[in-house]
């Protein structure tokens, strides 16, 4: 039978879904909400919202219950909360330092999770997928019984070719065109697909939809690990690029002429002169110290008055000052977050980026852009590995069975 068509030439059942859709994702992402708010911000009138979470109900997704007493007069709009019990996805985290699997209920809580330490390099697709197969079987199986899981989500440190999880070029692991999506996808047995993204992408969305950038539709978010990877949100969307592999500020050409050598092959890339190895050799460091406590001893050294250390997030911070300037020029974000290991950097070297965006930065853009440090922390990738997970339930709450 074919669908009614409405005036815009949608039918009535893809208006239904979309409306669905809002409503769990408003849920889902910001929590509790009476039925009254919840028809305001869909800009429907209150039966509407009724019908819709009757369905959300009876789907297992969402529950309705009376507000904790608040004292006021009259009768209280039922509150719409997410059934965190019902539905979870489970999420994976693979980082430069460690691998992490959670289990995180619908509404984003993290319920359960599993972390391994990882060796830097010389780590091949098949330990790393076993080791996340055993945490996310476990996972699964130590889930509330009835709930059902909605979604595996990844976030990988590499360039990732978006539709099957393969990593393109994941330097630090030395990963060229390996089929992670799908390899896990096949040990976890669960019967659904692994969506994989670029960690900083992933933290980009993370930081938008749940952390610091809740509310600001044009972000730039730079995650620090080895090197730098760069999330850039435009209007609520992030800028994957032709082929997924945007938002790779990393890799902005700095100091093309005398700078340092990048993982990517180039020279003067943003990362090679503000990612960990810059900072510690600056810093007068030995060359087998690595890692964020590494980095965290400079910034506190430089606390403490280090001329060594302090020297080195100077440098650092300028060259910092000088990518984040470019981005500022080129996409007047509302908001720039950093995040990973530039969390730390950035706490140290804050007013040597700050002097450099005075300097270089274009006034009417500059007096909009806020700097903050990522909310999530070091959950940030997780986070947004989990929301990977959820999407497609969040696209068509009804087209997902659940229990
Ligand atoms: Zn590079």
């Amino acid at each position: 039978m074919p669908k009614s068509p409405t005036v815009d030439g949608q039918s009535a059942g893809d208006s239904r879904r979309r409306s669905l859709s809002a409503l769990l994702r408003r849920v889902h992402l910001g929590g509790p909400v009476s039925r009254a708010g919840l028809a305001e911000w869909l800009g429907v009138n209150r039966s509407t919202v009724l019908a819709l979470t009757t369905d959300l109900v009876a789907a297992g997704l969402v529950r309705e219950g009376f507000p904790e007493l608040t004292g006021r007069a009259g009768r209280p709009s039922l509150v719409v909360r997410p059934a965190t019990d019902r539905a979870y996805v489970l999420a994976f985290d693979i980082a430069v330092d460690r691998l992490v699997a959670a289990r995180v209920g619908l509404g984003g809580e993290i319920q359960d999770r599993r972390e391994a330490h990882r060796a830097r390099a010389g780590v091949d697709l098949d330990a790393v997928v076993r080791v996340l197969a055993d945490f996310g079987r476990d996972l699964h199986r130590t889930a509330t019984p009835g709930a059902v899981c909605v979604g595996l989500g990844a976030s990988y440190c590499g360039m990732i070719r978006p539709g099957d999880g393969m990593v393109r070029f994941g330097p630090d692991l030395g990963w060229v065109d390996q089929a992670f999506g799908a390899e896990l996808g096949r040990r976890l047995d669960l019967g659904l697909p692994v969506l994989v993204g670029n960690e900083a992408h992933l933290g980009a969305l993370a930081e938008h939809q749940r952390g610091v950038g809740v509310g600001v539709r044009n972000l730039v978010y730079l995650h620090g690990d080895v090197g730098v990877g760069g999330g850039i949100i435009v209007g609520g969307e992030l800028l994957g690029g032709d082929g997924g592999y945007g938002s790779e500020v990393g890799h902005m050409l700095v100091n093309p002429y005398d700078g340092r050598p990048c993982g990517c092959g180039s020279r003067g890339c943003l990362e090679a002169e503000v990612g960990e190895r810059a900072l510690l050799d600056a810093a007068g460091r030995p060359a087998d110290l690595i890692g964020r406590d590494a980095v965290r001893e400079v910034v506190e050294a430089a606390d403490r008055g280090e001329p060594a250390a302090r020297d080195a997030l100077r440098t650092v911070g300028d060259w910092l000052g000088i990518g984040v300037a470019n981005v500022i020029n080129l996409f007047n974000p509302g908001m720039v977050v950093f995040g990973g290991v530039l969390r730390e950097v950035y706490r140290g070297a804050a007013t040597h980026v700050q002097e450099r965006i005075a300097a270089n930065v274009l006034p009417v853009s500059r007096t909009r852009a806020q700097l903050r440090v990522s909310a999530l922390g070091d959950d940030a990738t997780l986070v947004g590995a989990a929301e990977l997970g959820f999407a497609r339930l969040l696209a068509d709450p009804l087209g997902v069975r659940v229990g």
